[in-house]
C-alpha cells in the first residue's frame, strides 16, 4: 500500500488531497501543528496516521519522518502544503512577520524534503510542493507571501535537479484562489471580486480541484514530469493580468 506525507493535512486543500489519496488506495500521515484540529480530523479515519509536527522545526520534522516510518512503513510521496498565508504592505512588514512566513513556507518545504529524501529514494517516489500564483506575479501587499511561493518554485527546481538520480521526482502546484480558511483570513471583499475579474474562469477554484493536480503529479501516471510547476488557476496565469 502507497503511503504519503501531507503536511498541513487536517484542513483546506491539504484536506482534499488525504481525501483523494484515500480513495486512490493510499495511506496518509496526517501532518499539522494545529494538533486540535488535526485529531478532530483525523482520529475517526481509517488508513490515516495522525503526526504532530511544526514542519519549521528541524527536530520534529526528523521525528515526522520516523513516526510516519514506524507507523506506515514506507513513504512514496511527500505533499509539502502546509503554509500561512500574510498580506502586507513592503513598508509596513516587520522582519518577524517576513520570518514568520519564511520559516513555514520556505524553510518547511526545504526540511520536509531534506528529511524524507533518503525514505523517498527507497521507494522511487514523488514530491509536490505547494506554491501559489502570488509566487508566479508580483503585486502590492504579498513581499513575503509572494517571496516565499516563487522561492519553493525555485526550489522545486534545485530539488529535481538534485534528486533525479535517486529516482525521485519533484514538482510544484501553483493555485490560484480557494475558499479555505487561509485565504478568506486575507482576501478582503475588493480582493475577492477583483479575483474574479482576472479569473478567465470567472470564479474561485474548489480545494478539490487542486487535491487532483496533486495526487496525478504523486502518481505514476506522471512517471517523466519532475521539475515543473502547474498552474491550477482557472486561467489566470496565461492572461498576463496582474494579480488583484
Ligand atoms: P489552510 O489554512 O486551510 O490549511 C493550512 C494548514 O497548514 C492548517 O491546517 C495549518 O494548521 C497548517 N500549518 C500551517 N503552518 C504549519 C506549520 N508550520 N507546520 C505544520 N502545519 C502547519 O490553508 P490552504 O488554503 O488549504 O493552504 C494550503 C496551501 O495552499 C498553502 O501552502 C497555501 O499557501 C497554498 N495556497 C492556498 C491558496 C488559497 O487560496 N487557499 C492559494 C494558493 C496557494
Amino acid at each position: 500500500m502507497k503511503t504519503a506525507i501531507v503536511t498541513g493535512g487536517c484542513r483546506g486543500i491539504g484536506l482534499a488531497a488525504t481525501e483523494i489519496f484515500l480513495e486512490q488506495g493510499w495511506r496518509v500521515a496526517m501532518v499539522d501543528r494545529d494538533t486540535r484540529e488535526l485529531h478532530r480530523v483525523a482520529d475517526g479515519m481509517e488508513n490515516v496516521l495522525a503526526v504532530e509536527a511544526d514542519v519549521s522545526d528541524p527536530d520534529q520534522v526528523e521525528r515526522m519522518v520516523a513516526e510516519t516510518v514506524a507507523g506506515l512503513g514506507r513513504i512514496d510521496a511527500l505533499v509539502n502544503n502546509a503554509g500561512v498565508a500574510l498580506f502586507s504592505h513592503a513598508g509596513r512588514t516587520s522582519f518577524e512577520e517576513w520570518r514568520e512566513v519564511m520559516a513555514t513556507n520556505l524553510d518547511g518545504v526545504f526540511l520536509c524534503t531534506q528529511a524524507t529524501a533518503p525514505e523517498l529514494a527507497k521507494t522511487g517516489g514523488a514530491i509536490v510542493n505547494i506554491a501559489s500564483i502570488s509566487g508566479l506575479r508580483a503585486s502590492t501587499l504579498r513581499v513575503a507571501y509572494g517571496t516565499s511561493k516563487a522561492a519553493v518554485i525555485h526550489l522545486t527546481k534545485q530539488f529535481a535537479a538534485e534528486l533525479g538520480e535517486q529516482g525521485i521526482r519533484v514538482n510544484c502546484v501553483a493555485p490560484g484562489p480557494v475558499r479555505t480558511k487561509l485565504a478568506m483570513a486575507v482576501h478582503a471583499p475588493e480582493i475577492i471580486s477583483a479575483y474574479y475579474d482576472a479569473i478567465p474562469l470567472n470564479r474561485y477554484g474548489e480545494a478539490r480541484e487542486i487535491a487532483e493536480a496533486i495526487v496525478f503529479l504523486c502518481s505514476d501516471k506522471a512517471s517523466f514530469v519532475s521539475g515543473q510547476t502547474l498552474a491550477v488557476d482557472g486561467g489566470f496565469d496565461a492572461t498576463g493580468v496582474g494579480l488583484p
